[in-house]
């Protein structure tokens, strides 16, 4: 499936998987490799050596290129930077912050920058910033989101108009039938982050995983808009987030409420009631926790067989 995303990754499918803090580790971003797609390791949740050690293992688990995600946000960036450089990691994929910051640094030291957008002005201040591909992200994601609340299905075709580069579309994908929805659109590739975390190789809690498949349309909110907007399961601690909003609150009073790590306790300590639990409106969609090969292949198969659909009703439209 040659085209630009294939090419500038040396990959053979375009699908990335999203670097997911505290789900998307060695483990999960070897298997992507292994499969065809390029695999990210999340270091948002990674302490610096932590991260060092998961890039040194993905490298002995795959022989195929992988990514690294770094929030911008991140307290040790200069460290998590310096690491990517030092390990020749072949792509970065940066998000929430100013791609400015990084991306000449990051591409002076041979290291591919992808930078993960939410609206037309960010990819195209991306762009002119030098990345060599973007990530659109949709409001159907999971995780941290763009205050725009602009969908998947309206922003890959305004991006796609609007730049050059190789574009990739995240948020609401999950199947090869939502692959040629955003291809169709104008993207070059997909990146998939929830049907990822019920795999296998996810370092997320089995709790959380099993949460993630029984999760029905409409159990996902996007709250926090204050702070940092971020998609998740509803569960007690957002039932204490909207009785706050309920009564009236300030981001002092949200601040305390989030504290410290509740994302660890929800996605890695298995915690469903106190923890926060990240995940996309695709996850209605996931019946099964699978090998990270085979949710690919499904993606893949899936794909080819709904655009093999629409060539033969295309050729029984045009040829009597
Ligand atoms: P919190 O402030 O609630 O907690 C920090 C967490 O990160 C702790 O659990 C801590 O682990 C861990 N951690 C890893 N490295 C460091 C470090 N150098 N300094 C301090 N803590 C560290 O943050 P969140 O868990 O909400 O978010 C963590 C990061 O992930 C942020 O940079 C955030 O922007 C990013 N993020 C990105 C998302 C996305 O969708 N792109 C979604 C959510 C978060 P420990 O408990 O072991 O100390």
């Amino acid at each position: 499936m040659p085209n630009r995303i294939t090419e500038l990754f040396d990959i053979r499918y375009p699908v990335v998987q999203g670097g997911m803090i505290w789900c998307a580790g060695w483990e999960l971003a070897s298997a992507v490799s292994n499969a065809g797609g390029l695999g990210v390791i999340g270091s948002g949740s990674m302490y610096p050596e932590v991260l060092r050690v998961h890039i040194k293992k993905c490298k002995q688990a795959t022989p195929h290129p992988f990514a690294v995600n770094v929030p911008l946000l991140y307290p040790n960036i200069e460290e998590h930077m310096q690491t990517i450089v030092d390990e020749k990691v072949p792509v970065a994929f940066t998000s929430a912050g100013n791609p400015k910051a990084w991306t000449s640094f990051l591409k002076a030291h041979g290291v591919k920058v992808v930078h993960v957008v939410s609206s037309v002005k960010f990819a195209l201040k991306a762009e002119q910033a030098g990345v060599d591909a973007l990530v659109a992200e949709g409001f159907e994601a999971g995780g941290h989101n763009g205050r725009e609340e602009t969908t998947t299905l309206c922003l890959i075709p305004m991006i796609a108009d609007a730049v050059k580069v190789p574009l990739l579309a995240a948020g609401g994908i999950g199947t090869g039938r939502a692959m040629a929805a955003v291809m169709s659109l104008g993207a070059d590739g997909v990146q998939i982050g929830s049907r990822f975390v019920a795999s296998e190789e996810s370092s997320a809690h089995l709790h959380f995983k099993n949460k993630v498949v029984a999760t029905r349309e409409g159990d996902t909110a996007l709250t926090l808009k204050e702070l940092a907007p971020v998609r998740l399961i509803k569960n007690a601690f957002y039932d204490q987030l909207t009785a706050a909003y309920k009564k009236g609150t300030d981001t002092e009073e949200l601040k305390n409420i989030l504290g410290r790590s509740r994302a660890k306790k929800g996605m890695f300590q298995g915690d469903l009631t106190e923890g926060e639990l990240e995940i996309g409106q695709v996850s209605g969609q996931i019946s099964a926790i699978k090998p990270a090969r085979q949710i690919l292949c499904d993606i893949i198969a899936g794909y080819e067989e709904v655009m093999e659909e629409i060539r033969q009703q295309a050729h029984s439209r045009f040829c009597f």
